[in-house]
């Protein structure tokens, strides 16, 4: 294989090939199931998605498997102020996700395990981390996971424990030998729901966030697998302690590589709620068509931030418009297996292969938009198709598209007709024609005649 990925864990680019030959097996860190998924979400889901293609597209089978993390402090506040189960509010909330994410051409995971199925596993884990003195039992009744007894602690963030611990903020120890240590069973408390606790050999209680994810990659995947994945906010200290935890009982390292995509800036800014520039996913797609949405959010590099913005998303409309014009010029031949020696296929892989090159890729796909301008090629047409397919994009039907598009515009599209005429009447036809070719490059085709120019979405 010539794939190569970054890999936070040694901090380069690695050769990258399977443990199992010809098997893939990816765990990615998912929901925290209280509310509507946001666009950071969907940048995360979508990352994993592209990586997910692509190893399939390269000739790979993937066992993907993308968490649920339904019991949680948020969840049981959520439940209580809204007066309904944990259940009920679990159950409505990932029934909005599959819908959101499969609006957006997301696919499903392979296997999505829900935190609460696999509590007997979490169970099992900790009182192995007991045995092995890794794991002690707190004053308030908690088990506590004890950092300094784990070799290697830190090596994911690349620090060591006591520059840790110095970027803490955690003044309350609560029950804690060091203020690292984290939690890996919660003793209940009276004021929560039936719902919320599990009888165990530690006393009632329900698991820390944590050890959710060791236990669910551990039963899914088994001890160590190829690809970790999360957003880059959980590299410390979600993804450290899951290493402290599965590492701490197997004795084996618990993910080849460790995977993780840039954030969601917001005109330039961190989105949270308290600025009031947080987008739910339903938000963004009453604004956008989702495969601009999708187009925006897959041709930035997936460790780069992305920023959102109106004009950010306009300009993806308008550059998958183009690739779309394209396709509206002729119709693609059918492709039953790209061949990735022609050169614009390989030039697409070469940059898929350079650690899920998005940009570079898409770069391809409009050089290529460019040659079905000129040939008309109805092969190369097939081509682009099929390599937008690798990355979830220009399967749909051109015209309705460009329609789409083009119906919002009408007051520009009439500003460009009026400059035309007028670069017409002053004899310079060189820009005329560069006006003409910018709105063939959007879809637009303009009629003229003696009553004067009128326009219609590409044929
Ligand atoms: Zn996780």
């Amino acid at each position: 294989m010539s794939l190569r990925i970054y890999n936070t864990l040694s901090r380069e680019l690695e050769n990258f090939s399977p443990l199992e030959p010809g098997h893939v097996r990816m765990y990615v860190c998912g929901m925290t199931i209280y509310d509507l998924c946001h666009i950071g979400h969907a940048r995360m889901m979508m990352a994993f998605d592209v990586v997910q293609r692509w190893l399939r597209a390269s000739g790979l089978r993937v066992t993907y498997v993308r968490n649920i993390t339904d019991i949680d402090d948020k969840i049981i506040k959520r439940a209580l102020e809204r007066g309904i189960t944990i259940r009920a509010l679990t159950d409505e909330m990932i029934a909005a996700m599959h819908t959101d994410i499969a609006a957006l051409g997301i696919e499903p995971p392979s296997i999505e395990p829900r935190a609460t199925e696999y509590v007997p596993q979490m169970l099992s884990l900790i009182g192995t981390l007991e045995g092995k003195g890794l794991a002690y039992r707190a004053s308030n009744g908690d088990v506590n996971y004890s950092v300094r007894k784990f070799d290697g602690y830190g090596k994911l963030s690349g620090k060591s424990i006591d520059e840790l611990r110095a970027g803490e903020r955690v003044a309350v120890l609560d029950g804690k030998e060091d203020p690292l240590d984290f939690v890996l069973w919660k003793a209940s408390k009276p004021e929560e729901p039936p719902e919320a606790k599990w009888d165990s050999p530690f006393g009632s209680g329900r698991p820390g966030w944590h050890i959710e994810c060791s236990a669910m990659c551990g039963a899914t995947l088994g001890e160590t697998f190829d690809i970790h994945g999360g957003g880059m906010d959980l590299q410390f200290p979600h993804h450290e302690n899951e290493i402290a935890q599965s590492e701490g009982a197997n004795g084996k390292p618990l993910a080849k590589f460790w995977v993780h995509n840039g954030f969601v800036r917001v005109d330039n800014e961190k989105m949270s709620k308290s600025l009031g520039n947080f987008f739910t996913i339903r938000e963004v797609l009453a604004k956008y068509d989702v495969e601009t949405v999708r187009f925006f959010i897959v041709r930035a590099h997936y460790r780069s931030a992305l920023n959102y913005s109106d004009a950010h998303l306009d300009d993806a409309r308008n550059a998958l418009k183009r690739l779309y014009t394209a396709l509206s010029l002729v119709a693609p031949a059918p492709v039953a297996a790209i061949d990735w020696a022609d050169p614009y296929a390989a030039r697409f892989k070469a940059a898929m292969d350079e650690d899920f090159g998005t940009p570079e890729a898409m770069a391809v796909l409009f050089e290529l938009a460019g040659e079905v301008n000129k040939t008309r090629s109805a092969e190369l047409a097939g081509l682009l198709k099929a390599l937008g397919g690798c990355l979830g994009v220009l399967q749909g039907d051109p015209q309705a598209f460009l329609q789409a598009g083009a119906g919002l515009d009408e007051a520009a599209i009439a500003e460009q007709i009026a400059a035309r005429a007028a670069a017409k009447a002053a004899k310079n036809f060189a820009e005329a024609d560069r006006i003409r070719q910018v709105l063939l490059s959007q879809g637009i085709v303009l009629k003229d005649s003696a009553a004067g120019t009128t326009w219609e979405a590409a044929q």
